[in-house]
């Protein structure tokens, strides 16, 4: 008999250990203190428009029970999204432990106004912590209500702009405008401040016309502002079209000796002769130099550096335009055609060469088939180009001044004689320097546009 008492009691306080164990199991598993998950994509500052957003939710021990989306704007709570989740099953293990939604928030139907407005996220689990509310989770999202897009207007009235030439719009946008200026189809030109004290956003904005555009280039102002809102705006302008002369180039063995040494830095096709070395010179070289000096736009200053008409060298020869279509050929054979986006200008060799404008050097040195060249920042997006240099005079980040000497013609590179190649960029974009050497094109177009700051 007491060896089955004992063993009854035995029995007994394992219950208890297995039965309290499992209560305290029980116990820490329904007052669990992991709060659920909640994942809201996108973030942005900023609500422009409608916009759509993701919301996931999990909780994984004892599932969700009750979630709410609301915006909240100066006290004003707006209720967005409400959802209550069944208890299902022994300790809702049949009850939901993960949700994915989508909602949108339109800033003109829920009649939001400009300005802050908050979004609000709680999700609540079936946790009986917190006096049986649960586990909250709760996500706040500061953003800005900004759905009225940045006022820009055109201020000078009248642009002529030749086709291959440059322009100057002197225009205002809003302060909240963060970016603005000209696009020429798809190319930008920036805008600059040209009041940074009145605070009245003007601004002054270069562009060029390219001079291989095709027909009825779209050309108007745009600006953006903080929140990503754009505008664009319409201005009066007459482009007009210019007739650019052909050329035929002859390519001769002779040439090819002479130049083929200097380009021993670039890295041909194995196995290729003369010729076809002067095409991948002529064509990938060209091509890459020319993306190397629309990066070089952005080194330049935002205020004005130049001043009056540019200098033209003294006692040149002008030995090729702008713009002319060269037709290369060789042994009587058409094998390549490229656009010279500069002018060529020819005295005697090793001549002065000298600063079109006041500025500051922004690159010195050897530029592929440019050979050695100097690259001058006017400032606004305006830069001249010296190439084929034999010797520069000056150096990188140096200041130099109108007619200051700056290095010494030469051959080097891409050229069949000693000679300047000279052009201008505006905003990375070559242009028509002789309009730039016109004193009255100038005054008509730029400076009599600059005066409209001064009223
Ligand atoms: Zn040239």
């Amino acid at each position: 008999m007491q060896k089955k008492k004992r063993a009854g009691l035995a029995l007994t306080i394992g219950a208890i250990v297995v039965l309290l164990g499992g209560l305290g199991w029980f116990l820490a598993g329904i007052f669990e203190g992991e709060k659920p998950g909640v994942d809201l994509q996108p973030l942005p500052e900023f609500l422009t428009g409608s916009q759509k957003f993701t919301l996931a939710t999990s909780d994984m021990k004892r599932g969700l029970k009750e979630l709410d989306v609301s915006v909240t704007q100066e006290g004003r709570e707006i209720t967005i999204l409400k959802k209550k989740f069944p208890f299902k099953g022994l300790l809702n293990r049949d009850g939901a432990h993960m949700f994915e939604t989508e909602f949108s928030i339109d800033p003109s139907k829920l009649n939001l106004t400009q300005g802050r407005a908050d979004l609000r996220v709680r999700v609540w689990d079936y946790s009986r912590r917190s006096g049986g509310d649960g586990n909250l989770s709760l996500v706040q999202h500061k953003r800005v209500v900004d759905t009225v897009p940045p006022a820009i207007r055109a201020i000078s009235r009248l642009h002529y702009i030749n086709i291959g030439g440059a322009g100057l719009i002197v225009y205002q946008t809003s302060s909240d405008s963060i970016r603005s200026g000209v696009f020429v189809n798809d190319l930008f030109f920036p805008g600059f401040p040209a009041d940074k004290e009145s605070g009245e956003g003007l601004h002054v904005c270069y562009f060029a016309i390219p001079v291989n555009i095709k027909p009825h280039p779209e050309v108007y102002l745009w600006a953006k502002d903080r929140a990503g809102n754009l505008s664009r705006a319409r201005f009066n302008h007459r482009l007009r079209k210019k007739r650019f002369r052909t050329v035929r180039v002859n390519i001769t063995d002779r040439f090819l000796k002479r130049i083929l040494p200097y380009f021993s830095f670039y890295h041909f096709s194995p196995g290729e002769n003369d010729i076809e070395k002067f095409l991948q010179i002529n064509k990938d070289l060209r091509k890459e130099n020319a993306q190397t000096f629309y990066n070089l736009r952005t080194k330049t200053a935002s205020e004005k550096l130049w001043d009056g008409a540019w200098l033209r060298q003294k006692n040149v020869a002008n030995m090729a335009k702008f713009g002319e279509r060269r037709f290369y050929y060789y042994k009587g054979k058409e094998i390549d055609e490229e656009i010279h986006l500069g002018v060529d200008l020819a005295s005697l060799a090793n001549s002065d060469v000298l600063a079109a404008n006041n500025g500051r050097v922004i690159f010195a040195g050897r530029f592929g088939i440019y050979g050695l060249t100097l690259v001058l920042d006017h400032g606004q997006g305006l830069a001249s180009v010296y190439s084929h240099l034999s010797k520069m005079t000056v150096k990188p980040g140096q200041e130099v001044m109108k007619g200051q000497v700056i290095g010494i013609t030469g051959q080097t590179g891409l050229a069949g004689g000693d000679h300047l190649h000279f052009s201008v960029m505006v905003s990375g974009v070559f242009a028509n320097p002789i309009e730039w050497w016109d004193s009255h094109w100038v005054q008509d177009n730029i400076t009599r546009k600059l005066a409209l700051l001064d009223k």
